[in-house]
């Protein structure tokens, strides 16, 4: 009897907590979004794709070594602008910084409101040595074929520069007066640091005392099948950056012939520290932005993933789980660590009087170069292993998604490309967009395209090319985005 009792218990309670997880489950939904009819502005989408593979033939390519950039390059792009876009340098001014940044300004009527400012750039990487016979069209020809523009530059980031020209254009076509300024900003050294380009652009503002409500640059997309478990197209519009850590580990030890080694040399101490790192991941977990993030993407996941966000005080252990199996979600929740380099003797029977091992780290916005640097020694624990940071730039601050800036994003996405998923997201790489974080009030980092996961690899990549779609998509963007923000 009272094994039966317990047992009935037991069922009840299992009932109990399944009806719980259920109800939790079906009022985990997307939360409803104001309707954004879809606008259509007229684009020529041939025209666009013309002008973008015009730009493309200019060889402005960035290179680590700078006697190698070719200027002239440079030059010549910035007097076609001037040749293509004829109305915008009509009637917007223009401050080149650095000879070959530009820096647009469209006054605004009511000074009270701050100025936006819109930035990309059009240097690009070089090629591949060796790739070039597996490019369907040579990188530089600026091709037009299959619906799509070719070509070295085409997504990243010259796709943007001639959009936001011509938006700019057919605002102008419009009799646009805009009473918010407009800042658009067209770098030159992304590619390379951006020492000259957008932290020379921040410097001016700062110097004119210019401080933007909120800036654009890249840094994601509108992800089509990119995110696991999300069907709907996901406007990912990134409000933070990681940063970086580059670390070398040196382990000391005796040198000598290695014909009576001691015990450990100084390549087994410095590989029982990298094997500690690996086994002790920097922590992390699903809070703050990717909490946000996921809490978003979820909602629109089928029933089973819905199942154990809704309920996360039971699951978050098998959901972090999940995501730390991949790449891609690991990155996402943490400060990532990735042994890169290793160095030790230079002969095979001497034994290494030092060994070197190269540790890079990217920084997760809740971790600093010096939390990271203060863990890993803890975690090593060898006097014999000194750590030397080489490099480090701190992760962005993360800016608010609760702005009127971020919510003229979204509807302009939707009101160019239908229906999406818009979520806050976090970039994990670097963009210009870190040395605008300093300055305006809010940095977003979002080009206006959609992206499928096959085309990921096109970034720096072979076959690099973007959709006519996208570009029409793009100017449509950016003239909504414009009208809405800044129009009166
Ligand atoms: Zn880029």
């Amino acid at each position: 009897m009272t094994i039966r009792r317990a047992l009935l218990v037991l069922l009840a309670a299992l009932v109990l907590l399944a009806a719980v997880l259920v109800v939790r489950t079906l009022q985990f939904t997307p939360a409803p979004q104001p309707q954004q009819p879809r606008q259509t502005v007229a684009v020529d989408a041939q025209q666009v794709a013309a002008h973008l593979a015009e730009a493309i033939r200019f060889r402005t390519v960035s290179y680590g070594e700078a006697e190698r950039i070719d200027y002239d390059q440079f030059g010549a792009f910035i007097q076609w602008l001037g040749q293509t876009y004829p109305k915008v340098h009509q009637v917007l001014s223009r401050t080149p910084i650095n000879q070959y940044t530009q820096l647009y300004r469209w006054q605004g009527t009511d000074p009270s409101l701050a100025p936006v400012l819109l930035s990309a750039h059009f240097d690009v990487v070089p090629v591949d040595p060796g790739s070039e016979a597996l490019w369907q069209h040579p990188p530089f020809a600026g091709v037009v074929a299959d619906g799509q523009v070719w070509g070295r530059g085409a997504l990243d980031d010259k796709g943007s520069v001639v959009s936001l020209m011509e938006s700019l254009t057919l605002l102008i076509d419009q009799g646009f007066s805009p009473k918010r300024t407009i800042l658009v900003a067209l770098t030159h050294d992304e590619e390379i640091g951006s020492r000259h380009g957008a932290q020379a652009v921040v410097a001016k503002l700062k110097a004119d005392g210019i401080k933007p409500a909120w800036s654009l640059d890249e840094g994601s997309f509108i992800l089509d099948g990119v995110v696991p478990g999300v069907t709907q197209k996901v406007a990912s519009i990134n409000v933070a950056e990681k940063g970086f850590l580059t670390l070398e580990l040196v382990a000391r030890a005796q040198g000598g012939h290695s014909s009576m080694p001691p015990r450990e040399t100084a390549v087994g101490i410095l590989a029982k520290a990298l094997v500690k790192l690996q086994d002790h991941p920097v922590p992390g977990g699903l809070d703050g932005l990717s909490a946000e993030m996921y809490g978003t993407l979820a909602r629109n996941m089928g029933f089973g993933k819905r199942l154990l966000f809704a309920n996360r005080w039971l699951f978050d252990p098998l959901i972090t789980g999940a995501l730390e199996a991949m790449p891609s979600g690991n990155a996402l929740l943490r400060t990532t660590t990735a042994p890169t380099m290793l160095s030790g003797s230079v002969k095979a029977n001497v034994l290494p009087i030092e060994a070197v091992g190269t540790v890079n780290f990217r920084l997760h916005p809740r971790d600093s170069a010096e939390s990271v640097v203060a863990y890993v020694k803890e975690q090593i624990q060898d006097p014999r292993v000194e750590v030397k940071v080489t490099d480090s730039m701190d992760a962005s601050r993360v800016s608010s998604a609760d702005t009127d800036g971020f919510k003229a994003l979204a509807q302009a996405s939707q009101q160019s490309y239908g229906q999406l998923v818009v979520t806050p997201g976090l970039t994990l790489g670097a963009t210009d967009s870190r040395f605008y974080d300093n300055w305006a009030d809010n940095a977003y980092r979002f080009t206006p395209m959609v992206l499928r996961a096959d085309e990921i690899p096109l970034f720096h990549g072979t076959n690099e090319r973007v959709r006519i779609d996208n570009l029409a998509g793009a100017v449509s963007f950016y003239t909504l985005l414009l009208t809405h923000s800044c129009g009166g």
